[in-house]
């Protein structure tokens, strides 16, 4: 479902990717962790061509990503994309932030927008908050509008950026709920996130990163019961 072959990114001097190679089939849910600056927001920003890339090559869906234009937005509509800001339309109502990519970009009738949109704010526990401005909302739950917004595009794959780590403690457990149901429901998911419950629960991979390169990979079990690189312990000895 997505495909990453030898893909190398630098940021001036600075090797950020380096010659990454990731397979994630489809249903599968893999959690990203690593330390901060090993390039864990650069490999997803580059999966939905948010960043460029020097070299390799990514695949969704069995299809190369363009570098702009027609294909680009099309291939952008099904990768769905989370982040630690909600990055939510501030001047427009729950509903529309929900409707606004599918009548913009899949061209779908406002009514037909307006029965997907209310069913994925249910879904995601928001729908009586439909009308009200992204600020009347709680962080959770602008945090889970995010998500209905992502999934109303139908993306094939999802992924999250530390989609918990501006929340307050309370509210995060309702996000992640929410994204062990997605998964659950068989979601193709990136997940990055420091969250080892939500690892435990849900992801079939974890992914260490640290500086550009992936240094192990396993399931949760055998990841966080007996890590096998020194970085990996170390790591894990800072965070657990
Ligand atoms: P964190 O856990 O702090 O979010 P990360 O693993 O997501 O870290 P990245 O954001 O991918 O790390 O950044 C990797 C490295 O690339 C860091 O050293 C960062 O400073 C650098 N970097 C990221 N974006 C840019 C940019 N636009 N220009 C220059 N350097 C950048
Ligand atoms: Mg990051």
């Amino acid at each position: 479902m997505v495909e990453l072959k030898n893909v190398n990114k630098h940021f001036g001097a600075l090797h950020v990717l380096q010659n990454i190679n990731l397979e994630v089939t489809k249903g599968e849910v893999v959690v990203v962790i690593g330390p901060s600056g090993s390039g864990k927001s650069t490999l997803c920003r580059a999966i939905n061509r948010l960043e460029t890339i020097d070299t390799g090559e990514i695949l969704i869906d069995g299809k190369r990503l363009p570098s702009e234009g027609k294909g680009l937005a099309a291939l952008r509509a099904d990768v769905g994309m989370v982040f630690q800001s909600f990055n939510l339309f501030a001047h427009k109502s729950i509903l529309e932030n929900v409707t606004l990519g599918p009548v913009k970009v899949k061209k779908m009738k406002p009514d037909a927008a307006k029965d997907l949109a209310m069913g994925l704010l249910e879904r995601v526990g928001v729908a009586n908050q439909a009308q009200k401005l992204p600020a009347q909302l709680s962080g959770g739950q602008q945090q889970r509008v995010a998500i209905a917004r992502a999934l109303a595009m139908k993306p094939k794959v999802m992924l999250f950026d530390e989609p918990t780590s501006a929340l307050d403690p309370e509210m995060i457990n309702e996000v992640l709920d929410t994204m062990v149901e997605l998964a659950r429901e068989g979601m193709t998911m990136i997940v990055i996130t420091h969250e080892m419950g939500f690892a435990r629960k849900a992801a079939d991979r974890v992914i260490f990163m640290a500086d550009g390169q992936i240094v192990e990979q396993a399931t949760p079990e055998e990841f966080f019961t007996n890590p096998r690189s020194e970085r990996a312990k170390d790591f894990l000895g800072k965070i657990l």
